[in-house]
């Protein structure tokens, strides 16, 4: 398997540090809010690469922590007149429940920054004794000592002076450098504090993520990711205060996500353009919000509209009618199930097309051992459902023909599982897309069947009867697109 290292900046093989064990830390939500869709891109990315590497064998044990305690969570208390833990409950409930509702099962472990704070307070003992850490002024703020740190900046790949001449820095006179950041917080009056050596306070954000990632996963991980915008500062720091503190390397590979963006802006709270997974959810059937997530690489960027959600709907539904098809196929012929012969001949397919059908698991878990190439996973998979059109439109007499679509259908489902999607009853599905998405002048079924027929036509040079199919779906506002990969559709926006 191969993997993109943020911090080598170039795919790599990859190797857990105990034969068939993986562990994953993936940064989790502050939770002072409802969560946005960019929570959601990131939750199904690790989600994802946990369901891969287990269909690949490992023992995988996933961490996923909540920031129980920040600003953020103690002035939303202070605005809504009640207590931090009122704020972090409330919204750790409002985080489950999306979670449950998009079909992602719990991490193994899921722990709070608030019930590791001893944890967090030895590490930043063993930094003050190491020299690693100081108080700037008595029971004032913890920071750790970048400069004497020399890896500083690996992660983001620049140098300190490069860092403090990109950052805007608000001069701090109890710190000895204007980068070095807070390991512990003097509390404030009225402020939650937890007593300490350095006097009552609360952690800064990054010590949370190390003391918690250590406990459950060992003094280096092999696998610790987020969003690309926690690079630098989060991960930064994490990374020089845990190797500072143990003197190992902090993590083997670092996987970094790009950013959900609306009209090419990130999405997120403080810039005020954003949708929460709840309002994302109330429009959009959850598979087709997990589709959309998933259909472009985990390191992309990747563009939020309605006009995306709709393409990722209308692509839903032709992998369901296509399993509905061969459902069917499956109640005329119970108890039939490949493999297929491998001598079956068909003529609406060539001998290669039967063996790129048959040859799908592989096609797909090469692509998704390429650094989880979900985009190429799904590609293949859209591929066989165009070649089983193809087959459906021509039924063969022999027995090797039900027997290789069984044997498609058994595939597209046990693939389909590593994406969660396409695990569910596809004609529920397709009534449930149906209703929720926008009013279908024509069936999926009926489109694919027409697209089949368009491309004979093209391929028997009847260009005439191939503008009149093209023109016939326009007017029931689908739209076809040729690409190389063979004719895709979507409702008109
Ligand atoms: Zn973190």
């Amino acid at each position: 398997m191969q993997i993109y290292n943020t911090l080598t900046r170039r795919k790599e093989t990859f190797e857990p540090q105990h034969p068939g064990k993986v562990g994953l830390y993936a940064c989790g939500v502050t939770v002072y809010d409802h969560c946005h869709l960019g929570h959601a891109r990131s939750c199904v990315a690790f989600e994802v690469m946990v369901r891969h590497l287990r269909r690949r064998g490992y023992e995988v044990t996933w961490v996923r922590n909540y920031t129980d305690i920040d600003d953020k969570i103690i002035r939303r208390a202070h605005e809504t007149h009640t207590s931090w833990e009122a704020v972090a409950e409330r919204y750790i409930s409002s985080f489950q429940e999306d979670m449950a509702a998009l079909g992602i099962p719990p991490a193994q472990i899921e722990p709070k920054a608030t019930e590791h704070i001893p944890g967090m307070l030895e590490i930043i003992r063993i930094l003050v004794d190491k020299g690693f850490a100081y108080q700037g002024a008595p029971g004032g703020d913890v920071y750790f000592r970048v400069g004497k740190f020399p890896g500083y900046g690996k992660l983001s790949g620049q140098s300190l002076e490069d860092i403090q001449a990109g950052a805007r820095i608000e001069i701090d006179p109890h710190k000895e450098h204007p980068l070095d950041f807070v390991l512990w917080k003097a509390s404030k009056p009225g402020e939650p504090a937890w007593p300490s050596p350095w006097g009552p306070g609360r952690p800064g954000w990054h010590i949370e993520c190390s003391a918690m990632s250590m406990k459950y996963l060992g003094e280096t991980l092999d696998l610790h990711g987020g969003g690309l915008d926690l690079i630098f500062p989060h991960h930064e720091n994490e990374l020089a205060q845990s190797e500072a503190a143990t003197g190992k390397p902090f993590v083997r590979y670092w996987l970094h996500h790009g950013l959900l963006t609306i009209d090419q802006e990130k999405m997120s709270k403080s810039l005020g353009n954003f949708f929460t997974i709840k309002e994302v959810l109330a429009r959009f059937h959850p598979e087709v919000v997990r589709f959309f997530l998933i259909n472009s690489h985990y390191r992309s960027p990747l563009d939020f509209s309605d006009a995306a959600l709709g393409e990722a709907e209308a692509a839903l539904l032709r992998l369901y009618s296509t399993l509905g098809r061969l459902e069917d196929l499956r109640k005329h012929y119970p108890g039939v199930r490949g493999p297929a012969p491998a001598d079956f001949t068909a003529a609406a397919l060539t001998a290669e097309e039967i063996d790129r059908l048959l040859t799908l698991p592989e096609r797909f878990a090469g692509a998704m051992d390429d650094d989880f190439n979900t985009a190429q996973a799904l590609g293949y998979m859209f591929e066989a459902v165009r070649l089983t059109n193809r087959l459906l439109e021509h039924p063969a007499a022999e027995p090797g023909y039900v027997a290789l679509l069984a044997e498609v259908r058994h595939n597209l489902v046990d693939l389909g599982y590593v994406l969660n999607l396409l695990q569910a009853e596809p004609q529920e599905m397709l009534a449930a897309l149906r209703q929720k998405g926008a009013e279908l002048k024509i069936s999926p079924q009926e489109i694919e069947r027409l697209i089949t027929e368009r491309a004979e036509a093209r391929t028997n040079k009847d260009w005439a009867r191939a503008d009149e199919i093209r023109k016939e779906l326009s007017e029931m506002d689908i739209t076809l697109e040729d690409t190389p990969q063979g004719t895709t559709w979507r409702v008109k926006g």
